[in-house]
């Protein structure tokens, strides 16, 4: 471990490096006071930035039914500097697996372990990492009552000279589906389309707001339910297939044969959205069934703590 990562606020001791360099994923459980996290680093040949994913809480409040977290409880949220550091922490690592990080474009991503807009200090985090000049990805489930704290991120972006880009995870086309599939409250699609109108006024020439599905042969997605509150010219939709999980295999969740999947994607495109499929987990994150927080699971599992110890 270099010298400087002794004194990030991140630390690490499992690091795991998966695929080659045409698709690869390096995953590292970062450790905090209190308990752990996950940070992710991608890359490879379909992606035009590489993307460092990283976590803002210790466990998560929101409980939402197919997330690895499981029934964790909610620890705390981390401190600006904790969001920061795990950035220059992964960059350091990529760039000790051969990765030549000053000469590639990045894109962090913010949808690791915990809800970003629940973490009061998400917009210092945001303007620390904002010295490395990289755009940025805000990945939300849209709590519910979350207007201010979005508002904060929404002003970040409007001074920030790269792309801030707003993705909310719909769940479903379903209300009361989403409802009841996260454990706390989230927002009702009024709500979210206040928020994104808010978003729009402030970000007058950004990209659209991503509206993000993972489908599954369980979960309902019908076009025709959201095409009215949900503008095309607001919004666009990015899919992803569902990767199985061991949290979301035991809560019954299948993946959606692919021709089914192609099927609702055209659906969406046919009433006039953009359909983003870069979302489509790659065969490298297929092979390992690396979804969010898998390695943070694995790692506890490995470790002998189970979820009631952390
Ligand atoms: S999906 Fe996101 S918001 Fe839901 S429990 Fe997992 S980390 Fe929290």
């Amino acid at each position: 471990m270099g010298r400087m990562e002794h004194n990030l606020s991140v630390k690490t001791d499992y690091i795991s490096a998966f695929g080659n360099q045409h698709d690869g994923v390096i995953e590292i459980v970062g450790i905090v006071p209190g308990g752990v996290i996950e940070v992710g680093y991608f890359y490879g040949d379909a992606k035009p930035k590489n993307i460092v994913d990283i976590s803002t809480q210790v466990g998560c409040p929101m409980s939402c039914s197919f997330c690895e977290l499981g029934s964790e409880r909610f620890v705390r949220n981390l401190t600006a500097q904790e969001i920061a550091d795990q950035v220059t922490l992964m960059l350091d690592i990529a760039q000790k697996h051969g990765i030549d990080t000053a000469r590639v474009p990045h894109k962090v991503t913010i949808a690791k372990t915990g809800e970003p807009l629940l973490n009061p200090h998400v917009r210092e985090g945001l303007e620390r990492i904002a010295t490395l000049s990289q755009s940025f990805k805000i990945s939300t489930v849209y709590p519910h009552n979350c207007h201010e704290r979005l508002k904060e991120i929404a002003d970040f972006a409007s001074h920030y000279q790269r792309t801030v880009q707003l993705q909310i995870s719909l769940i479903s086309t379903s209300e009361e589906y989403r409802r009841k599939t996260a454990g706390k409250g989230v927002a009702g699609f009024e709500e979210i389309r206040a928020g994104a109108h808010y978003w729009r006024e402030k970000n007058p020439t950004g990209r659209k707001i991503n509206l993000s599905l993972i489908l599954t042969e369980d979960v309902p997605c019908d076009v025709r339910s959201v095409r009215h509150i949900f503008p095309p010219e607001l919004f666009r939709f990015r899919f992803r297939n569902y990767v199985p999980t061991t949290n979301g295999t035991s809560a019954g969740l299948h993946t959606l044969p692919q021709q089914k999947f192609e099927q609702i994607l055209e659906e969406f495109r046919t009433v006039g959205y953009d359909v983003n499929e870069a979302a489509t987990p790659t065969p490298t994150e297929l092979k390992f069934g690396l979804a969010a927080n898998v390695t943070r699971r694995r790692y506890l599992e490995m470790t002998g703590q189970t979820v009631r110890d952390v």
